[in-house]
C-alpha cells in the first residue's frame, strides 16, 4: 500500500462551533495525518469555482452562500488510502444517514451544513489540494 493525500475542508458550521480539534482528532485517531492546513474565508467567486461540478443541482447557490458565510480550514491529509479512508470517517453527506460515529452523524447540522468535505476521488483530490496549496506549504 503507498500513501495518498486527500483534501478536506472544515466548513463553517464547525468553526461556528468551535469543533475544529474534535473533528481533527478523528482523523489523526484514524491513522490520517494533516500535512497541511490554513484557517481563511472563502470568496463567492472561489467557493462557487470549487464547487463548479455541482452548479446544475438545485443547492448549488445555497451551498455557495453557506461556504462563504464564515470562516473554514482547508485540509491536506495523508496516509493509506487517504481518500476513501477519509470518505468513512466523514460519513453520509446526510447527517441522518450517516454512520454512528463519523463526523457527519456526530457534529453535522442537516445534509447541507454537514461540517466536512472531502474528496470523492483521488482525480479531484489533486485538484482541490493545488486550489488551495502551493507544493511548498505541504510537509509530509
Ligand atoms: P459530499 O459532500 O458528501 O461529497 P455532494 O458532493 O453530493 O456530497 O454535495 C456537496 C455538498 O453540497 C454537501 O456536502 C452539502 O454541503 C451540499 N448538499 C448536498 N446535497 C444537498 C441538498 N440536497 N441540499 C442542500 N445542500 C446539499
Ligand atoms: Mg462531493
Amino acid at each position: 500500500m503507498t500513501k495518498q493525500r486527500t483534501f478536506s475542508i472544515i466548513k463553517p458550521d464547525a468553526t461556528e462551533r468551535n469543533l475544529t480539534g474534535k473533528i481533527n482528532a478523528k482523523f489523526e485517531e484514524q491513522g490520517l495525518r494533516i500535512v497541511a492546513q490554513k484557517r481563511l474565508r472563502m470568496s463567492r467567486l472561489q467557493a462557487k469555482e470549487f464547487y463548479i461540478v455541482h452548479k446544475d443541482r438545485p443547492f448549488y447557490d445555497e451551498l455557495v452562500e453557506y461556504m462563504v458565510s464564515g470562516p473554514v480550514i482547508v485540509q491536506v491529509l495523508e496516509g493509506e488510502n487517504a481518500m476513501l479512508k477519509n470518505r468513512e470517517i466523514m460519513g453520509a453527506t446526510d447527517p441522518k444517514k450517516a454512520d454512528k460515529g463519523t463526523i457527519r452523524a456526530e457534529f453535522g447540522v442537516d445534509i447541507g451544513s454537514n461540517s466536512v468535505h472531502g474528496s470523492d476521488s483521488l482525480e479531484n483530490a489533486a485538484t482541490e489540494i493545488s486550489f488551495f496549496f502551493s507544493g511548498l506549504e505541504i510537509v509530509g
